[in-house]
């Protein structure tokens, strides 16, 4: 079965894509299909922005589609920034924004723990599938390594004893959120 990687970003395609290689065929990202869309992210949940994401590529295309929403959740914040975590700090903030914002957060506060999140959606046919992960982990004081994207610099992952942006793909992606997603998602009957 060929699929659709409903994402615009293109070291979350890299990661799923590595992930799913073995259990699907052909895998297309957005770009390859030329699809150039951005829906609007405005469920409460991962999920329903999973969904939302992964119905608005279905209508574009035959194939089956794969979207995925995440994001890092901070307890002590309230949850911050959950689902909002693409555009902490507005709308078309870069991953420094978000970064700084966090920090600016997370100023004076002792309890840094925090998560990411990920629902994976597969969508097909009309019928869906929903796989979860979640990784634990704290938020550092200063960047630490450069790989990855997002808030990989300034998470440290409790099951890597290192940060994510100091991982290799096949390590983060062995205990990250997406990569428990998928795995979740793959353990179900499709
Ligand atoms: P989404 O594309 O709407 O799912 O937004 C996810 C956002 O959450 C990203 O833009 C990042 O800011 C953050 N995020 C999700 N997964 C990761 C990750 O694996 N590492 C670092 N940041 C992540």
């Amino acid at each position: 079965m060929d699929l659709l990687l409903a994402t615009n970003n293109s070291h979350k395609a890299d990661e799923i894509r590595a992930m799913l290689s073995d259990r699907f065929g052909r895998i297309y990202t957005l770009k390859e299909k030329k699809i150039d869309l951005s829906p609007d992210e405005n469920g409460a949940t991962f999920t329903e922005n999973a969904l939302i994401k992964a119905r608005a590529f279905s209508a574009l295309t035959d194939l089956p589609v794969l979207a995925d929403d995440s994001g890092l959740v901070v307890e002590a914040l309230g949850g911050e920034p959950g689902i909002r975590s693409a555009r902490y700090a507005g709308e078309n903030s870069t991953d420094a924004d978000n970064n700084a914002k966090l920090m600016m957060r997370l100023e004076g506060v002792k309890d840094r723990r925090a998560r990411f999140e990920c629902r994976v959606v597969l969508l097909f046919n009309g019928k869906y599938l929903v796989g979860t992960g979640t990784t634990e982990g704290e938020i550092l004081s200063a960047p630490s390594g450069v790989l990855g994207f997002g808030y990989d610099p300034y998470f440290y992952s409790y099951d890597l004893k290192k940060s994510f942006a100091t991982a290799s793909p096949a390590e983060k992606n062995s205990v990250s959120h997406r990569g428990r997603a998928i795995k979740d998602l793959l353990q179900q009957r499709f």
